[in-house]
């Protein structure tokens, strides 16, 4: 079997499209543009390319972006200042700090400053606690795109035997809350797995769809795969050879009923769910 390609770049492209015309209608019966504001601290080359991205897809959704570039050597303190800045400013509706911070910057105290309802990336403890308790205010971007990708693509998640692979704040912890809730688009029988998990080859094989999300070039191997599960790369690994998913995908593809390409998959969802989560906020702040 060749598992039929989940096409998410094309996915993301009509979220985006639909995303642009409800941010055109808020602006014309508001008269508030919404606004992205993101924080790039240092000259990470790779967080430059993910910034440039996500602040092109705002503006072509007709929506506004600010980009603040402190230097690497800016200090935890200066970092608080200028997102109490940014959470101060009403023209500002959502923040976005990229990841990674250098490591003299205190990652944690510098997300858990951006006020809530600017939280676009949903990494605030208030907002976190909501999606557990599953009245999210906003749902983070990778795992909501992943779920998009699975609804729109018909797949049947109610009931079905999840595998999660990799347990991170950003995608894992967030995908397993999210798809265990009663709620439409999930109800799914989740099984978190880590670098502690034993028998992970046979707990990967038990899952109907395996959300790959470790960060390991081609880590995960055709014999982990049960004959047409849904497969989804989130891994996003630079190589000699390219740019490369945590999954081996040609030969997962010989086993798998579907399967996510990398790049072209996981990627474009996450940077459109941020467009949504802007738009949310406008409104949120708009009341
Ligand atoms: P982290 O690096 O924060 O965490 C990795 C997770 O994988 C940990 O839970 C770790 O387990 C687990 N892990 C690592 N090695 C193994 C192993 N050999 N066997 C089993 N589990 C293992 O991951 P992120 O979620 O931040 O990122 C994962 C990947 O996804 C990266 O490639 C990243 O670039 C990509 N990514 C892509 C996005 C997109 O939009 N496409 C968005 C975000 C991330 P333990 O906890 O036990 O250490």
């Amino acid at each position: 079997m060749t598992a039929a390609i989940l096409d998410g770049k094309a996915m993301a492209g009509t979220i985006r499209a639909e995303i642009a015309e409800q941010a055109a209608r808020f602006t014309r019966e508001s008269g508030v543009t919404p606004c992205l504001a993101a924080v790039l601290v240092g000259d990470d080359a790779a967080s430059q390319v993910y910034v440039r991205g996500k602040r092109k897809a705002c503006e072509a959704a007709g929506m506004r972006s600010e980009l603040l570039t402190p230097p690497a050597t800016t200090t935890t303190e200066e970092l608080l200042d200028l997102v109490g800045r940014l959470n101060d400013d009403p023209a500002v509706h959502g923040i976005l700090v990229q990841l990674p911070l250098p490591e003299s910057i205190d990652e944690l105290r510098v997300l858990d400053a951006v006020r809530p309802e600017k939280d676009v990336d949903a990494f605030h403890p208030h907002n976190v606690g909501l999606i557990s308790q599953g009245r999210p205010r906003f749902l983070p971007c990778t795992p909501h795109g992943i779920q998009q990708l699975l609804v729109r693509s018909g797949m049947e998640i109610a009931g079905a035997e999840v595998v999660v692979l990799g347990r991170s704040d950003i995608v894992g912890k967030p995908m397993m809350l999210m798809l265990a809730q009663k709620a439409a688009g999930a109800n799914a029988t989740v099984t978190l797995a880590h670098s502690r998990t034993r028998n992970l080859p046979e707990v990967c094989r038990r899952a109907d769809i395996l959300i790959v999300a470790i960060g390991r070039a081609k880590f995960l191997t055709a014999d982990m795969v049960k004959p047409g599960a849904t497969v989804v790369d989130v891994g996003i690994n630079r190589t000699e050879s390219g740019l490369v998913g945590d999954v081996d995908f040609d030969a997962v593809r010989e086993v798998a009923g579907h399967i996510t390409p990398v790049p072209g998959g996981v990627g474009p969802l996450t940077i459109a769910m941020l467009l949504k989560n802007t738009l949310e906020a406008a409104r949120l702040q708009t009341g």
